[in-house]
Parts: structure tokens; C-alpha cells; sequence
């Protein structure tokens, strides 16, 4: 197979631009060309979940470090990508699945690329290789898949979530802080929502954990997909608003601080969170909270208030050293009016805009 025929086969989530598959990717409000693409989809293992577990049929196909990299920096010169993703299944041992990925790397950088590189680690890799891969990478990070150990167990039987993920995450932390600078984006891992029947409330205790104690940069969630010839093809999909709102709840933690605590007003009866914005459910089952007053309101209250992020807060907190707030109408004034969104939670000495159990429950 030609080395573009073998792109299509091997990139992942790509739209076409005239035959090249390119991954378009948002980072901070903007749109970034990427090439996200396996090294190869050979494997030894059997996540019964996956398109290229051992068991499954399936066409095979695997780059040489060499070539791959002349492609991504051919694709960079022309303008085409911005960054490359790099990521594989694991064929053989876990070393050798990342030398091969890191070998890319390295000849992509001795190239003189000098665009954005992401790399996703194999779970058991050796702790060298991780040192390798953290002085190429500008983000990189290692599939957790989920939460649960005996899930885990199930759905990933050839791996140890303790030895070969934790301990790696913990290799990236530790290798990432020795060498301030590097690995400037950060590092990130993702779960596989819904293989399993893991809550939410389990997926956003470890969501804590990794972003508290790892410092994760990033948490992605991507919800599973039966696939035909895999032991899971016939259970359901995940619903696309599960993976939206914890994607919304894992941002409240990573930008807005919030504890996991802090979740449990918003999830039902079963740990899982409602189909509601997190911070409009907090609100609804936590009316008592509400309104919160302008000139008293700690940092963490302001944060509660749908409408309100870190950035507001921080400037309500600093108009409040030099003066205070006389009225909502001042407020605006002072904070601008697309703070009005949040009129139906706010007050200032009692002066309330509207009754709060409008907005909760609307006729
Ligand atoms: S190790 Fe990765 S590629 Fe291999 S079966 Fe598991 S999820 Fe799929």
C-alpha cells in the first residue's frame, strides 16, 4: 500500500483536504490543522472495545519512522498542517510501539520542524522513553479509558491500570516538572465514556484526581461506539450530551476550581449528571445559595453563578478593594452588561432584578 493510502487508513477524525486527511482541531476560539494519525494499527492487545484489538479482522498497516516523518513535514512546509498527532497501537512490546513513534518524532524535530508536536505514550512504556518523548512533545499524555479498576479489568485485560497508567502519568508529571519549558501544553489523557458502566460520579472523581494531583492540562472524554466483530458491538452507544456536560463539569474543575464535591447536587440518584448545564442543576438544587450579594460574595460564591467565570469574579473582587456596589444598574455599569446574564442570581443589599424561581422553574 502507497504511504497515502496508508494515511487514510491510519488517521484518526480527519476531514479531507483534496485527499490529505487533516484533523481540524480548536484550540483557544481558533481552528488548527493538524495530522493525527496512528504509526500503526497492528496490536497485541484486546481492548474489547477497539477496531484493532488482536482478535478483530481488519487491514494492518504501519509506517516507518522515516517516511512518516518525511510526510508530516512535507504537509507542514506546504502550509497545510500546523501540528501532528502521534499516537499507535501497541505491536509487540510497549517499548517498541514508542520507538517507533518517538523515532518519527525525533526525525520530524531534526527536519526543523518546529510546529506543534503531541504524542500519546503506550501504558507500560519505559520510564526512559517517557524522559525521550517529554523533551520532544509539546503536550503529551496517555489513555486512562476508565475509571474502574474491575472495568478497566474488562475492558482492557492485557493492561495494569496501577503499573501501566498511573505509574506512566506519574512519570510524565515528574518528568515534565525537571525540565521547566518542556512539554509547554501540558499533558492529557482521555476516557472511553460509556464501555462499560461506569457513572459519572466515578468518571469525575478521577477527573479530580488527575487534574488536582497530576496536574492535567487536559481530560478528554470520548464517548464509545459499538464496533462490528468486537465483543461490545452490541451494546448502545454513548449519548453525545453525556460526553457535552462532562466536558462542561471537567472545565468547572480544571478553570473554575471546583471540587468533585462541589458535583454531587447535579448528579441523579444513579452518580450520573443531569442533562442540565452543571452549574444551572447546582443551582436548582441549591436555591437557598442564591441570590449571592455583589459586595459580599466570596470568589468561590461568584463562581457558582451561571454567567460568572473566573475572570469576572477576579474583577468584581478588585472594583470591591476600591469601592463597592451602590445597585445592579451600577454594577452593570461597572462590569459591563453582558454580566447582566447573570441578574436572576445576583443582588446588591437585597435588591434583586428578578425573582430567582423565574428562572429556575420558567411557566
Ligand atoms: S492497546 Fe490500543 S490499539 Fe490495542 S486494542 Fe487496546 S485500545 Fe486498541
Amino acid at each position: 500500500m502507497g504511504r497515502w493510502s496508508r494515511l487514510n487508513l491510519l488517521s484518526l477524525g480527519a476531514n479531507y483536504d483534496r485527499c490529505v486527511p487533516i484533523y481540524h482541531s480548536v484550540a483557544q476560539g481558533r481552528t488548527v490543522p493538524l495530522l493525527k494519525t496512528l504509526v500503526s494499527n497492528y496490536c497485541t492487545n484486546n481492548c474489547t472495545y477497539c477496531a484493532f484489538r488482536c482478535e478483530r479482522q481488519t487491514h494492518r498497516e504501519r509506517f516507518n519512522p522515516p517516511e512518516l516523518a518525511d510526510i508530516a513535514f512535507k504537509l507542514w512546509e506546504q502550509g497545510k498542517i500546523e501540528g501532528v498527532f502521534l499516537s499507535s497501537s501497541v505491536e509487540g512490546d510497549p517499548d517498541d510501539a514508542m520507538r517507533r513513534e518517538l523515532g518519527a518524532a525525533e526525525l520530524l524535530r531534526e527536519h526543523g520542524y518546529t510546529g506543534y508536536l503531541h504524542l500519546r505514550l503506550m501504558p507500560g512504556s519505559s520510564r526512559d522513553l517517557v524522559r525521550r518523548a517529554t523533551g520532544l512533545g509539546d503536550r503529551i499524555g496517555l489513555n486512562i479509558e476508565n475509571p474502574e479498576k474491575t472495568a478497566l479489568a474488562e475492558i482492557r485485560p492485557d493492561i495494569d491500570p496501577k503499573i501501566d497508567i498511573w505509574r506512566r502519568l506519574r512519570w510524565c508529571r515528574e518528568e515534565a516538572d525537571r525540565r521547566p519549558g518542556l512539554v509547554s501544553a501540558g499533558l492529557d489523557t482521555q476516557f472511553i465514556v460509556g464501555a462499560s458502566d461506569e457513572t459519572d460520579n466515578q468518571i469525575l472523581e478521577t477527573t479530580h484526581r488527575l487534574v488536582t494531583e497530576l496536574r492535567l492540562q487536559r481530560v478528554y472524554y470520548s464517548g464509545f461506539r459499538p464496533i462490528k466483530q468486537t465483543p461490545l458491538e452490541n451494546r448502545a452507544p454513548c449519548p453525545e450530551s453525556r460526553v457535552y456536560r462532562l466536558y462542561q463539569a471537567s472545565f468547572l474543575m480544571r478553570d473554575y476550581n471546583f471540587e468533585f464535591k462541589d458535583f454531587q447536587p447535579a448528579l441523579d440518584e444513579k452518580g450520573f449528571l443531569r442533562d442540565l448545564d452543571p452549574k444551572l442543576a447546582l443551582v436548582q438544587t441549591n436555591p437557598e445559595i442564591f441570590p449571592v450579594d455583589l459586595n459580599s460574595a466570596t470568589f468561590k460564591e461568584l463562581l457558582l453563578v451561571p454567567g460568572i467565570g473566573p475572570k469576572t469574579a477576579r474583577r468584581i473582587l478588585t472594583i470591591r478593594h476600591q469601592t463597592s456596589f451602590e445597585s445592579l444598574s451600577d454594577a452593570w455599569k461597572k462590569l459591563g452588561t453582558r454580566v447582566k446574564s447573570a441578574a436572576p442570581y445576583l443582588s446588591v443589599g437585597g435588591e434583586r432584578q428578578t425573582r430567582l424561581n423565574d428562572f429556575i422553574h420558567p411557566k
